[in-house]
């Protein structure tokens, strides 16, 4: 604590991000993509003029804002691009939520939102899930300042359909419903065809899963052009150059692959309900999931036990130490070998 923090900052709980282990671990604990980048990204990286370093990217990102809103249906005014998805979501909580109604969101979701509400003095209002631990889409209410969830949900894995989100937008018209796809490639399903019909929806998604770059930080949201001009409005008093010339040409590469992109997030989704099929026979409870994590719990052993003994036989997953996660463990789809050593160091821990 220092004497020139302000008192706000004084206040201030960061977002604690997973563990970067220097030592070598399976690294299983911050949803990480376990496959390379599409080859294209390779060759353009080896292929980058270095000399276009020297000047400032498009300020605008129309390069790769153009090869998103090709992939996804929209005119490339109905996109916007940034440095990961954190901070495009930091970005729409600045330009829609700052206002005395309070925003809803579910009390278990990304832990990042209530980091931006006391960042961004929004008033927060956490809803329940329901009893099978889904969004309870129903519980949001239309005199609500905004709402958001990550659809699927994390770190929970269960997401709703189209339609369900299409009856929650019929609902709520008065303010911006901000819904968070980063897992969505793997068994989700996308709400960016309602953005058509629904001025009021963003949605917003990331490089960092399904297109293994997690470390180039790029994400992107998707909305009507009003939305999309608000985001604008916010980054330019901000940083006018939200993307890097590097990044944005990677990106482009990595969507140009389609059949990497579906060969990785098959192979992902085949380990995931392999591997919960083996956990449940060690005695876990795993629940339903439409991401690249299982989220886990023992009714006799202690999550905490578990996550010690995973990390002594060199295994990192995650363990939130929240009242409600408490009791559950958090582990990413890795390769079918690294799942074989996860439950195999989870079979005497069991046991
Ligand atoms: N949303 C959710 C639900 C996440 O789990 C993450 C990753 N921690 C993000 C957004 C942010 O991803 P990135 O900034 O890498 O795009």
């Amino acid at each position: 604590m220092s004497k020139f923090w302000s008192p706000k900052l004084r206040e201030l709980t960061p977002y604690v991000p997973g563990e970067q282990p220097r030592e070598r671990l399976i690294k299983l604990n911050t949803n990480e993509n376990p496959y390379p980048p599409a080859p294209g990204v390779e060759t353009a990286l080896r292929e980058f003029p270095v000399d276009h370093l020297r000047r400032y990217p498009d300020p605008e990102s129309r390069a790769l804002r153009d090869a998103l809103a090709k992939e996804f249906g929209v005119e490339p005014e109905q996109v916007f691009v940034g440095n990961g998805s954190d901070e495009v979501l930091a970005l729409a909580f600045q330009a829609f939520f700052c206002h005395d109604r309070p925003l809803e969101m579910p009390e278990i979701t990304y832990s990042f939102y209530p980091v931006y509400c006391r960042l961004y003095d929004v008033t927060r209002r956490a809803l329940p899930l329901d009893d099978q631990w889904r969004v309870d889409l129903d519980a949001f209410s239309q005199e609500a300042g905004g709402v958001v969830f990550a659809n699927p949900n994390a770190p929970t894995g269960h997401g709703h359909d189209r339609q369900a989100i299409a009856r929650l937008l019929s609902r709520i018209t008065g303010s911006v419903v901000l819904i968070d796809e980063a897992y969505v490639d793997f068994g989700g399903e996308s709400a960016i065809p309602l953005v058509a019909e629904h001025p009021n929806l963003l949605v917003t998604g990331t490089f960092s899963k399904s297109r293994s770059l997690a470390g180039l930080r790029l994400g992107y949201a998707v909305g009507s052009r009003e939305l999309i001009e608000g985001l604008e409005r916010v980054k330019d008093s901000f940083n006018s150059y939200p993307i890097d010339s590097l990044a944005s040409t990677l990106g482009i590469a990595a969507l140009a692959d389609h059949d990497h992109f579906e060969a990785c997030r098959e192979a992902v989704i085949t380990t995931r309900e392999r591997t919960r099929g083996r956990l449940e026979e060690l005695g876990l409870r795993v629940l339903p999931s439409q991401t690249n994590f299982l989220l886990v719990s023992h009714p006799d052993i202690d999550a905490a036990q578990l996550f010690v003994g995973l990390r002594e036989r060199g295994i990192l997953v995650r363990h939130f130490n929240t009242d409600t996660l408490r009791d559950f463990l958090r582990i990413s789809i890795g390769t079918e070998d690294e799942m074989d050593s996860l439950v195999e160091a989870l079979e005497p821990l069991c046991a």
